[in-house]
């Protein structure tokens, strides 16, 4: 199901590259005006040259820079009802806890979660402000469920938790707020790491209940879903999309899931 944007403004961080760059697709292929963010200033703007949409060079982590590039936008494209936080670093290193670097927590703290919570309240008090508004932030499975990501799951945990407190907050004006939770995705960093050896796409299909791996496209459209007209009712979930990843992690201690058929989709 497609839907339509109807040239309402559409801001999505982390646009330039993987999960951001899809959801920046398909809000405007649905019709939305969209802004890509994204500190990687050269690949927002060649993302943006293929979408076909406009761009900024915005780190997220800095409150400054977010409450400037509000006013640009609202000055030079329109005033946005739809934003998409997807900006995030990922956490490819799997220390011991009394390892893990606190700089590096500190670094992913600051972009995950405080530079997404940012975000919010410039953004969502805005829409709030004009009593309008759709917020969708990308969570991850990693923040539902124990995984070695010791700073990056907790930091996903509290996403989830803010998506909550701000969803009840705005609520009453007009604002929807919501998370998504991406099990592993088939992103060009995914595809290079299994390319690479460090991930085996055997040993991640076998985690899933349905054998598939999430695709970008997959997220896109769940996330379009959730901005338009059609979830109206819905505000403060986080809705996985995890191809089953959730359901199938307890059947270890039953001896785990039945065996993939060698025809079944990936
Ligand atoms: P990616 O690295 O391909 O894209 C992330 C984008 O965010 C990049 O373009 C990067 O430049 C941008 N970014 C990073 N820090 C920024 C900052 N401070 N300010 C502005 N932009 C910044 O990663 P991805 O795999 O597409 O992940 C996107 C989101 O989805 C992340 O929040 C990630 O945690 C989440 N997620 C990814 C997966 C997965 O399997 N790839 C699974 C679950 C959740």
């Amino acid at each position: 199901m497609t839907q339509s944007f109807n040239g309402r403004v559409a801001v999505v961080t982390g646009g330039a590259s993987g999960i951001g760059r899809s959801c920046a697709q398909r809000l405007a292929a649905d019709g939305a005006k969209v802004v890509v963010l994204d500190r990687n200033g050269a690949g927002a703007q060649h993302a943006a040259a293929e979408i076909g949409c406009t761009w900024l060079q915005v780190d997220i982590s800095s409150q400054a820079e977010c409450a400037s590039a509000a006013a640009h936008i609202e000055r030079t494209v329109g005033s946005p009802s739809l934003l998409v936080n997807a900006a995030g670093i990922l956490q490819p290193e799997l220390p011991p806890p009394q390892e893990l670097s606190m700089d590096d927590f500190g670094r992913m703290a600051d972009v995950n979660l405080k530079g997404t919570y940012t975000m919010c309240a410039i953004f969502g008090a805005a829409m709030a402000q004009r009593g309008a508004g759709a917020i969708v932030n990308i969570a991850s499975i990693s923040g539902m469920r124990s995984t070695p990501l010791h700073a990056y799951g907790p930091l996903k945990a509290a996403l989830i938790s803010m998506t909550e407190n701000l969803a009840a907050a705005w609520g009453r004006q007009g604002v929807r707020v919501n998370a998504v939770s991406p099990g592993a995705v088939m992103t060009p960093a995914m595809q290079a790491a299994i390319a690479g050896g460090q991930r085996n796409l055997d040993t991640l299909r076998a985690t899933t209940a349905t054998g598939r791996i999430v695709t970008m496209q997959d997220v896109a459209a769940t996330v379009a879903f959730l901005l338009s007209d059609e979830a109206i009712a819905i505000t403060g979930v986080n809705l996985p999309i995890d191809a089953g990843w959730l359901v199938a992690s307890s059947w270890a201690m039953f001896g785990g899931l039945p065996p993939l058929q060698s025809d079944q989709v990936t």
